[in-house]
């Protein structure tokens, strides 16, 4: 059962991030890299901000990441969530992949119990009846990295 109700609008991708959400289908959490001055990114763009190559590489992200900053949210921003309240949404950050930070869900876990600094551990979520191209939709989510699978 997808962490959101089935309700819930899927991404939609667009030229700069088709391949973020490719990946993700395999369940493989990956970013930007620059080929030529090797700094990662995201959100995807078709130009690196640092040299302004327009060469990308997928480079996979660690399981593991690092919450930098969360919020709770207890009022729905979209009619789907009602029931999902209060939920929390985490900026990561990845020890091996400086610059990238990634907007994400905490779960499996209290609000309360999230804190900044915490260690958490990407999860797939399946959404459940959509697909993109034929191929399922994850969505990568996050929960304590003491928590298996
Ligand atoms: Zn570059």
């Amino acid at each position: 059962m997808s962490y959101f109700p089935i309700d819930m609008p899927a991404p939609e991708p667009n030229m700069d991030d088709q391949g973020f959400w490719r990946c993700c289908a395999g369940k493989r959490l990956s970013f930007q890299s620059c080929p030529d001055c090797h700094t990662a990114r995201h959100p995807p763009t078709p130009v690196c901000a640092k040299c302004h190559s327009t060469k990308v590489e997928w480079v996979q992200a660690p399981e593991i990441a690092t919450v930098y900053t969360y919020t709770v949210i207890r009022h729905a921003g979209h009619t789907a969530v009602t029931t999902n309240l209060p939920y929390v949404v985490a900026v990561v950050e990845f020890d091996e992949l400086a610059g990238v930070r990634f907007v994400t869900n905490i779960t499996h876990l209290e609000p309360a119990e999230v804190s900044i600094g915490m260690k958490v551990r990407v999860w797939w979520d399946l959404l459940e009846e959509q697909s993109l191209n034929g191929a399922p939709v994850y969505i990568p989510r996050f929960k304590s990295e003491r928590l298996a699978g």
